[in-house]
């Protein structure tokens, strides 16, 4: 049995078992990196909890996530990648080795470290909400809007990037109800014009969402107008929220440089972060792009990062 207070030196520490985590573990081990990854409380990441992933390029017949997932690692142990299961609890990127600690207990000092933690969608809070997630109640316009061709649907939000997916729902579905909570947006000019201009958006401002209604899956929306208490509802196929995502880098903030968003700023076409040798991929520093083939990309970056940063210290 593993001592859990053990101290432990690894070549290549990766932290995250989402797409990110997993592709960056695969290229390492391949590159004779020795990785261990440890994969936190979701392993497989945020795939894990949705159904039916369509824009995945290599499965043309889509593919369920969770499934999707067991592939990712099934490969990346394949190539001798070491996945263990346990949470990053506090880290010391003060000096060199870096140190990471492991539920708390176990110390590990690492020559290079990817962190691939992730982001997770914020949410309403109210339990209609929770019950119909993944029937019709999704955090995710890009991932999901597809699957509601032709049919009526809510988005919750008022920034750039719930401008943003209304605009992209608008282009597949036949009427998007937006459900902004102010008498104003916070989205950019630019966006808010578009969005104003679109035809077949309604907007409905002052707007609070009370329930999402339906048994086994999204049928309308009930809201209320927080001003003149006017309550509503509106019949829809799907309700997507789009009030933001919370990076999983609060235990990096005292070490890392992090944007206003909390996101880990890499330097732009690298993974590099401001501490040298600590390298991010996937959605904990992309507040942009935020998809499983594009977390992978990156992940694959941060192991080729790693691997040229490892060979230049061994070579010194
Ligand atoms: C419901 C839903 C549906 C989606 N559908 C699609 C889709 O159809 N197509 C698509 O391309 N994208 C989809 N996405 C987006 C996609 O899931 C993400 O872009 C992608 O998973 C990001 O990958 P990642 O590796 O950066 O992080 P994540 O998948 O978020 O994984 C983060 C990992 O880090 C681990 N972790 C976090 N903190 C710690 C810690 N302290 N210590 C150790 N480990 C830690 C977690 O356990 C997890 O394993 C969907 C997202 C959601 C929520």
């Amino acid at each position: 049995m593993e001592n859990k207070n053990q101290q432990e030196h690894v070549h290549l520490l990766i932290i995250g078992s989402g797409p990110a985590g997993y592709t960056a573990a695969i290229y390492a081990a391949r590159a004779n990196l020795k990785p261990v990854l440890y994969q936190g409380i979701q392993p497989g990441g945020q795939l894990t909890i949705t159904t039916e992933v369509e824009n995945y390029p290599g499965y043309p017949e889509g593919i369920q996530g969770p499934e999707m997932m067991v592939d990712f690692e099934k490969q990346a142990t394949r190539m001798g990648a070491d996945i263990r299961y346990g949470l990053a609890t506090s880290v010391d990127f003060s000096k060199q080795p870096y140190k990471v600690i492991i539920d708390e207990e176990k110390e590990i000092t690492a020559d290079a470290i990817i962190i691939a933690t992730g982001a997770s969608a914020k949410w309403l809070g109210i339990p209609s909400e929770q019950r119909l997630n993944g029937s019709g109640v999704s955090a995710c316009a890009v991932c999901d809007g597809f699957f509601f061709r032709g049919k009526e649907v809510a988005i919750v939000g008022a920034g750039d990037t719930a401008a943003e997916e209304a605009l992209y729902l608008s282009k597949m579905c036949s009427t998007v109800h937006m459900l902004v909570r102010r008498d104003e947006m916070r989205a950019s000019k630019v966006m808010q014009d578009r969005v104003l201009k679109t035809s077949n958006i309604i907007v409905y401002w002052n707007s609070e969402t009370d329930e999402v209604l339906g048994e086994n899956k999204v049928e309308a929306v009930r809201i209320h107008n927080n001003k003149t208490g006017e309550k509503k509802e509106v019949p829809v196929s799907a309700f997507f929220v789009a009030i933001g995502h919370q990076p999983n880098s609060a235990i990096f903030k005292d070490y890392l440089e992090l944007d206003d968003q909390d996101y880990i700023v890499t330097v732009p076409g690298s993974s590099r972060t401001s501490v040298e040798g600590v390298f991010a991929c996937g959605d904990v520093q992309d507040k942009i792009y935020r998809q499983a083939v594009t977390a992978a990309g990156s992940g694959c970056m941060a192991a080729l990062d790693a691997e040229r940063y490892l060979s230049a210290k061994e070579h010194h």
